[in-house]
């Protein structure tokens, strides 16, 4: 039997997925060459379903790529020309850092306590830096760049591109997209999906400086993919069952001030009933630095150890520490395809390994 997935990634698939599946394989979509009508026609009601469903500006274009690591690529190789500017709260943010490096992009990178809120009158970003990096939910230790820091961020730098990486969000809580130009999430986290498939979202502003820049080196380069979505197509043979899945997700699912409200709900939840236990406390102590998606727990690791092997026995999979934090936490997913009843059961779990 299957472990109940409270992994943040990849993470509880939505139940429904199989008969999606079956779907997708009796009406033949699933083996579709993506230059068909019929192919055109699935992007096209995707985008605009995604579009709805979750609050996208009707300006902005919706890409599907194959991870949230190719948007790093694709942005460091098409979208930046020389230097980048990254607030960080942990590994995720790190690792884009890196992907830039490699790429001969010169980079700037506040490293953030991930107790403080970002303080925007100290960040020194100038005209150097041509676009703001972002990681919205650092999924490694559970911390967020929450709402209210992100608009000051807009507000602060105005004429700034600014690119977020929402893989462990996008789908799970509200976002204003307009704060950025460039978002992207690949789909196994809060959206549900089987890996192998990332959406990348882009403001008209980021496609204008993709134009200007005008790279197109590589199988992915930007404008490619770009050219290719203008007719509802792709430039390689893409993941055309996780574009079904994907369709069928998220039109089945609430609006996403539904879902976010599920989300925020469940968060709240697990916050006032995680307060009751000694031995594990939350990783992050500031409610407003803390992720509404990922939860981490600090503790002793070997009673982080014992926690993972029980829940295995009990036939649940959580999420292992990460980084500096990989001995001394684990994390669990309050991602919106987990059950109810599966919460329930891992509430229940704790009680009896921890009281
Ligand atoms: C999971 C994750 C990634 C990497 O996603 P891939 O699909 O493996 O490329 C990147 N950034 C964040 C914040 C993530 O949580």
């Amino acid at each position: 039997m299957s472990l109940i997935n409270f992994y943040p990634g990849p993470s509880r698939v939505e139940s429904k997925v199989p008969k999606y599946v079956s779907e997708a394989y009796k009406s033949g979509i699933i083996g579709v060459n993506h230059r068909s009508e019929a192919f055109m026609d699935l992007v096209k009601r995707t985008t605009k379903l995604l579009k709805e469903k979750l609050e996208i500006p009707e300006n902005y274009e919706i890409f599907f790529v194959s991870s949230a690591t190719e948007c790093w690529e694709i942005i460091a190789q098409s979208i930046i020309k020389k230097k980048s500017f990254h607030i960080s709260y942990g590994s995720f943010a790190e690792k884009w850092v890196d992907i830039n490096k490699n790429l001969n992009i010169k980079t700037d990178t506040v490293e953030v306590p991930i107790e403080d809120e970002i303080n925007t009158d100290r960040l020194v970003i100038n005209e150097s830096h041509e676009i703001v990096c972002l990681t919205q939910n650092e999924t490694s230790n559970g911390t967020q760049i929450n709402g209210h820091n992100f608009q000051k961020i807009k507000l602060g730098f105005p004429d700034h591109l600014i690119a977020v990486d929402a893989t462990s969000s996008l789908g799970g809580i509200y976002l204003n997209f307009e704060l950025g130009d460039i978002w992207f999430a690949s789909v196994q986290k809060c959206l549900g999906l089987p890996a192998g498939m990332a959406l990348m979202i882009c403001s008209p502003n980021a496609i204008k400086k993709a134009e200007e820049i005008d790279e197109r080196k590589h199988y992915n380069s930007f404008l490619k993919i770009y050219d290719n979505m203008l007719k509802y197509q792709t430039h390689y043979t893409p993941n055309v069952l996780d574009i079904y899945l994907l369709n069928r997700v998220i039109e089945e699912r609430p609006s996403i001030e539904k879902v976010g409200k599920q989300t925020l709900n469940r968060y709240s939840k697990w916050m006032k009933f995680l307060d009751t236990f000694d031995d594990i406390n939350l990783l992050v102590k500031n409610d407003k630095t803390r992720s509404r998606t990922v939860i981490a727990l600090e503790s002793e690791p070997k009673t982080i150890i014992k926690i993972m092997d029980e829940a295995k026995k009990a036939g649940i999979s959580l999420g292992k520490g990460y980084g500096k934090w990989k001995e001394s936490s684990f994390r669990i997913a309050n991602f919106p395809a987990l059950k109810n009843h599966e919460i329930t059961y891992l509430r229940t779990f704790f009680e009896a390994e921890l009281n």
